[in-house]
This record gives structure tokens, C-alpha cells and sequence, in this order.
């Protein structure tokens, strides 16, 4: 079986593609599990929503957990889908490539790199071991493709800070990397 990661900048559908992956599936009448890196130390559940209006309810690993422990052996489903990626923990991507070797086909949907256009420990692993990497393009406000996720504040794009801040979806925009130097937001 095989390993996907795909990435793309904040706004590039990310969620509506993984939500639609798993409509299809579940069409074929595959197991589907989705899940969800916990960054707010939620438990359990959460509902993975799409900017177009797809929603569906999603499995939450904590850093500190084993994808294993949540989700269970391959017994329990053909295929996972992970959403926003990007927050998995090195140790974890090995367990989805030790899960995809059991025979689960894995999806993983994130974005590349954050705010200071620095990978994210998640995707660093992704990229190093996926069997199919594939990119989901966005485009910048200029027209040209856009690679970074810049972090804003009261209207100035910021360089520095913490990689991760909760809550602060609408401060990021997707651009490109000229636009994103030259800090045209
Ligand atoms: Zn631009």
C-alpha cells in the first residue's frame, strides 16, 4: 500500500480534497478513518470543516499519543486520512509508514511550511518517506503561485514568534515568496 502527502499553502482546499477522498471511499464501501493532530490537548472528537461548506466528524491524536493507541490496529479500517498533517510528530509519521506496510492505504493533507517558511516537523517527515508527493496549488493575491503562509498582524506580516499560535486561523494568508519579502499583504 501506499503513502500521500499532500500539501499547499492555507486557503488551497486542503480539507475539502481530504473530505472528498473520503466520501469516495467510503463510496466503495472502504473502512475510513479520519484523524486530526490534537494542538489544543482536546480529547476525542472533533469536526474537521471545509471553507466550501464539507464537514465531518474526525478522530484527535495528541502529540503526546501513539496513532495506534487511538485509532487501533489495521484490523479496524482499510484506509486513514489525516488532516492537517503538518502538526504530527516525527515518531508518528514512522507509525502511519508502519500502519501503510500492514496494508492501509494513507492520505495525509498539510501544509508544507510555516509562517517563516520553515517545515514543519510533520512534513519534514512526510516529505522524507511518503511514496507519493503531491502539491495542491494556490495562488497569490500578484497571480503567482503562492508558497508561503504569512503570519499578519494589524496589518504588518510577521517574522518571528512562536511556529504554532491556536486560535489564529485568520491571521495567515497564503502568498508568494517575492510578495511575502517585499511584505506586501
Ligand atoms: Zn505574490
Amino acid at each position: 500500500m501506499k503513502m500521500y502527502f499532500y500539501y499547499g499553502a492555507m486557503g488551497s482546499s486542503k480539507t475539502a480534497n481530504a473530505l472528498m477522498t473520503r466520501f469516495n471511499m467510503q463510496e466503495h464501501g472502504k473502512r475510513v478513518i479520519l484523524l486530526k493532530p490534537g494542538i489544543d490537548n482536546r480529547d476525542g472528537i472533533t469536526t474537521v470543516k471545509s471553507r466550501i461548506g464539507l464537514s465531518a466528524e474526525a478522530m484527535v491524536v495528541k502529540a503526546s499519543e501513539k496513532i495506534l493507541d487511538v485509532v487501533g490496529d489495521e484490523s479496524n479500517y482499510d484506509i486513514l486520512i489525516v488532516d492537517e498533517a503538518q502538526f504530527l510528530s516525527k515518531s508518528q509519521v514512522d507509525e502511519l509508514r508502519y500502519i501503510v506496510d500492514k496494508g492501509v492505504i494513507v492520505y495525509c493533507y498539510g501544509l508544507k511550511t510555516d509562517f517563516m517558511c520553515n517545515l514543519f516537523e510533520g512534513s519534514k517527515r512526510l516529505l522524507e518517506v511518503a511514496d507519493a508527493i503531491r502539491e495542491i496549488k494556490s495562488m497569490c493575491r500578484c497571480g503567482r503561485k503562492a508558497i508561503v503562509n504569512a503570519r499578519h498582524n494589524e496589518g504588518k506580516i510577521v517574522y518571528d514568534g512562536d511556529q504554532i499560535v491556536l486560535g489564529g486561523d485568520d491571521k495567515y494568508q497564503a502568498m508568494c515568496y517575492q510578495c511575502w519579502v517585499e511584505g506586501k499583504i
